[in-house]
């Protein structure tokens, strides 16, 4: 039985079990393309119909001055603000209220505090959230300016220094936050709609393989 192929790389008159790509022609009795937030090369009309747009993300890796060891992720009441989990509570209105008065500016940017450790001391801070099907590739001082303030509320580090700064962008959706289609019988087409796709990324793969195959693959 050929291996089911799980990358992108393929052109569109691919069809299993011939699967044409950049560096060659792979068979392939199943198919999984999953293209990201590229929504006009393959099956374009097919991801359109989910309404997809993009989110832009602005990060930034913080070098604290003296040595400091994180044991956890840090996060502030922004992210409770943001993450559905939470901020679909009804418990949350009353923070969700108060964020937006307090930290206009932070909520207006779709702001919130993320700080997890590499392991070489440094932080990796995080980030806003801007949607547009085209964004911009720019990154905003004053949007980083904005996520370094909160960072400087919650941790004291006097004398951090910014290492690095980038942005990154990923698929969104308005009432989802993943889709499989079925443009056939062997192909699927996976996207993950919110920013979520790292952490899912594994049960997703395995969920997708048993549908095609059944459990016991
Ligand atoms: C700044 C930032 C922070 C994030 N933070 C988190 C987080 O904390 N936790 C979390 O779970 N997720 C996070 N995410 C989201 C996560 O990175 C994505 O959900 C995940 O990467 C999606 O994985 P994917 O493999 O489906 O798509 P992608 O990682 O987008 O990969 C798709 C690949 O397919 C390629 N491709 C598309 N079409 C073709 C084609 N026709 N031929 C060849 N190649 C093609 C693209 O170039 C791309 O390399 C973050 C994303 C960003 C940008």
């Amino acid at each position: 039985m050929a291996s089911p192929f799980c990358v992108a790389p393929l052109l569109p008159q691919s069809e299993p079990p011939r699967v044409e790509t950049a560096d060659g022609v792979i068979e392939a009795e199943t198919v999984v393309v999953c293209p990201g937030d590229d929504f006009t090369g393959l099956f374009a009309e097919r991801i359109a119909a989910y309404n997809v747009t993009r989110c832009k993300l602005q990060m930034l890796r913080v070098r604290p001055q003296q040595p400091v060891r994180f044991k956890t992720a840090v996060m502030s009441d922004l992210g409770l603000g943001r993450y559905l989990g939470y901020a679909d509570l009804p418990e949350a209105e009353p923070l969700k209220r108060r964020l937006d008065a307090d930290l206009k500016a932070e909520r207006d940017n779709g702001i919130h505090l993320i700080v997890t450790q590499s392991a070489d001391g440094s932080l990796v801070v995080g980030d806003s959230h801007h949607y547009a099907t085209t964004p911009d590739p720019f990154a905003s001082d004053a949007v980083d300016d904005l996520i370094l303030g909160e960072f400087d509320r919650v941790l004291d580090l006097p004398g951090r220094l910014i290492a690095e700064r980038w942005l990154g962008t990923y698929a969104s959706a308005p009432d989802r936050w993943r889709f499989t289609d079925k443009p056939s019988d062997s192909v699927r087409l996976v996207v993950v709609t919110a920013g979520c796709g790292a952490s899912t990324a594994f049960g997703i793969g395995e969920e997708t393989i048993n549908e095609l195959y059944g459990s016991a693959a």
